[in-house]
């Protein structure tokens, strides 16, 4: 068994859950290949492709650690050839959300996806919860474009203040590092709120009150809240045990997702 484990680099204890996963699921007889490329095609113009954190040394380190048969660290050229024009697209999953505030990344994620399935003939790929829409856009594309490999989705790895763990964080000051918990901390509200009222909490109503707390952080600056089916990803109108939340805010620069179940 072949299982597959994408990932952008500079490893953190995130990935590093999904590669322990990985070599669970292949066993001893299976192959454990970890995919290290920052791929171009899904930053926007203007978004952090030039800095994004490379630490291709360290990394190679850890997956050996680890315990992951192969690293497949391609260069762009490998990737995208001379005059490459073929694109994947998900049309409904991809729309909203991430897809509305970065128009062209999922293209650029089921894009190299594609590529890499190809590639590497995985029986199985193990993604983070941390990327929820990003999971069920994958999902989407290997039912619909029938690649036999099984999507396997693992939790969200977090520090200890409740940040999730992300390569991103590397950009943070620590006066933006200190408020970038507000992401959880509006997760966590949200689910208090929920948890608290004797029936469906209108969505509008719910996004106002974690859009107050959000703004309270100085450095923190709200794209968006939603609320929506964790499977299905059709927005909430209600929101309830079970209903998902997902958020973007920006701390300075650096753009910061989360998600959870309420
Ligand atoms: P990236 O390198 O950011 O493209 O992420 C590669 C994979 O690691 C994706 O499947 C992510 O969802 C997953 N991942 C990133 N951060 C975390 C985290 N904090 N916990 C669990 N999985 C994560």
């Amino acid at each position: 068994m072949i299982v597959l484990v994408p990932t952008m680099g500079c490893l953190h204890e995130g990935h590093l859950s999904l590669i322990r996963r990985a070599r669970k699921l292949a066993g001893a007889q299976g192959k454990v290949i970890v995919t290290i490329f920052v791929n171009k095609t899904q930053f926007g113009p203007g978004e952090d492709f030039g800095n994004y954190p490379r630490t291709l040394k360290r990394d190679m380190a850890l997956c050996r650690e680890l315990g992951s048969d192969v690293v497949f660290a391609p260069s762009d050229k490998a990737i995208y050839t001379a005059g490459h024009s073929t694109f994947v697209v998900e049309s409904r999953l991809a729309k909203r959300m991430e897809g509305a505030s970065r128009l062209t990344h999922f293209r650029g994620v089921t894009t190299v996806m594609a590529k890499l399935f190809n590639l590497v003939q995985p029986d199985a790929a193990v993604f983070g919860a941390k990327d929820w829409q990003q999971a069920a856009v994958i999902r989407q594309m290997t039912g619909d474009l029938n690649f036999p490999v099984r999507i396997v989705l693992a939790p969200t790895v977090r520090e200890s203040d409740g940040l999730a763990m992300s390569s991103r964080n590397n950009h943070l000051c620590a006066a933006e590092r200190e408020q970038a918990t507000v992401l959880h901390a509006a997760i966590r509200a949200a689910r208090a709120a929920v948890k608290n009222a004797p029936a469906p909490l209108p969505a509008g109503m719910l996004r106002r009150k974690l859009t107050r707390l959000i703004d309270k952080q100085r450095l923190a600056k709200l794209d968006y809240i939603e609320f929506f089916d964790p499977t299905t990803l059709e927005p909430a109108k209600r929101v309830s045990r079970g209903t998902h939340m997902a958020l973007a805010v920006f701390l300075g620069k650096t753009r910061l997702i989360d998600n959870g179940r309420l």
